[in-house]
């Protein structure tokens, strides 16, 4: 079986994580779609595929080669991204692509114009697949299992190929950054792994933001407002002053590459009080620091403005970027980047500007780079997956396990 195919049948689950249930999984149907996939494993010749409790699928290819030490893992989420439909997905396959604007609803609204995502010019001739557009695809990061499972078939059927032992796992809730809270290293014992959870095929990705969230609480002071003069202390103002302190360039709409960013996500409350809830980000973790320092010398002026303490701050890193633990491992990269080149894909190493289940587990003693899926314009309803590169990434998958000694 091809990889899209294990792609268009995944897409009958509706995985989407769900940040508000506060549980693990934080979807029921992620646990289906677990079970599916255990089953699948288990036909397919994996001995001890299983799903926990959880919800993370462990199985493993066994060694080829008992000469081979390393043990290497390979990664992938199953829930997709909340922020658009997922529900009843609708599959089209768009052969020979031909470079120019695909509709890919009915009503035009949605469509693949190269002026808006020049990638597209780089797959004149392939097989795109979309939906219909009334839904996302799912291929982030469904594609990333489809691949996984592709290879892991060839392997298991052709012992030909040499390579140690590997360790497949699939994780939930990635989109809700919760992808690595139970990921129970020690028992998947790998000692590198990689997600394939990146766009497109021979992307090798390993620098992804540090990052923290913040909140900031304002307090006022509520009084009737025909008697609020010389008295009113409005938080809702307070919390305009705050936010206008930290500098205005450094948001995500004005920022691109290296440079990091203060971005407000949220803010609620009135008169009385109000919490303005902020994300942080930067590649370089002093730098980091140094914006975290500053966003609380912030509230430190407004208090001493005021002469009482009339904005509080809390602060709790999330992540940081795997860089500093995958750098470590050179080889890993020369791996992947040798396998990429190897199956006719360039290897590109741009810096992530966000975070993967790897920055998590590599601090957590698993390094962990990031491939990508041969898929695009993940989270929306413009997702699309490239078959032919798929199955790249298969090939990229099935020469990288025989690389390591
Ligand atoms: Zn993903």
């Amino acid at each position: 079986m091809r990889a899209y195919e294990r792609l268009i049948k995944y897409t009958t689950f509706p995985t989407a994580s769900d940040e508000t249930t506060g549980k693990t999984p934080s979807t029921d149907v992620q646990f289906d779609f677990a079970r599916y996939l255990v089953e699948e494993m288990k036909a397919m010749g994996f001995a001890d595929a299983e799903v926990d409790g959880n919800c993370y699928v462990m199985g493993t290819i066994p060694a080829t080669d008992p000469a081979v030490r390393t043990t290497l893992g390979l990664i992938a989420h199953m829930d997709v991204s909340p922020d658009a439909p997922c529900e009843n997905v609708k599959p089209v396959l768009h052969p020979g692509y031909d470079g120019g604007i695909v509709d890919i609803s009915a009503d035009g609204s949605i469509r693949l114009d190269p002026a808006d995502y020049p990638v597209l010019k780089k797959y004149v001739g392939k097989t795109l697949l979309t939906t219909d557009g009334t839904t996302l695809l799912g291929a982030d990061d469904k594609a990333g299992i489809a691949e996984i499972l592709t290879a892991a078939e060839r392997l298991i059927n052709d012992k030909t190929i040499k390579h140690g032992k590997i360790r497949v796992a699939f994780t939930p809730d990635e989109e809700i950054g919760e992808g690595a809270d139970h990921f129970d290293v020690g028992k998947f014992g790998a000692d590198f792994a990689f997600t394939v959870d990146g766009a497109a095929a021979g992307e090798v990705e390993y620098e992804t933001f540090n990052a923290a969230g913040a909140t900031v609480t304002l307090t006022g002071f509520s009084i009737h407002p025909g008697e609020a003069k010389g008295k009113m202390i409005n938080a809702v103002d307070l919390a305009f002053e705050f936010d206008r302190l930290l500098p205005e360039k450094q948001r995500p709409q004005f920022t691109s590459g290296y440079e990091g960013f203060y971005h407000m996500v949220g803010i609620e409350g009135g008169v009385e009080s109000v919490t303005c809830r902020y994300i942080i980000r930067d590649h370089d973790r002093a730098k980091l620091e140094e914006r975290k320092e500053f966003f609380r010398r912030a509230a430190e002026m407004m208090n001493e403005k005021y002469g009482e303490e009339r904005a509080s701050v809390s602060i709790r890193d999330s992540y940081y970027n795997m860089a500093e633990v995958v750098l470590k491992y050179p080889q890993l990269l020369e791996a992947a980047r040798a396998a990429a080149r190897a199956c006719g894909a360039e290897p590109v190493s741009d810096p992530v500007r966000g975070g993967t289940d790897g920055s998590r587990l590599s601090f957590m003693g698993l390094p962990c780079p990031n491939l990508g899926t041969g898929s695009h314009n993940h989270h929306g309803r413009g997702e699309f997956a490239v078959v032919e590169e798929m199955d790249r990434v298969v090939d990229i998958l099935v020469d990288l396990v025989g690389r390591f000694e």
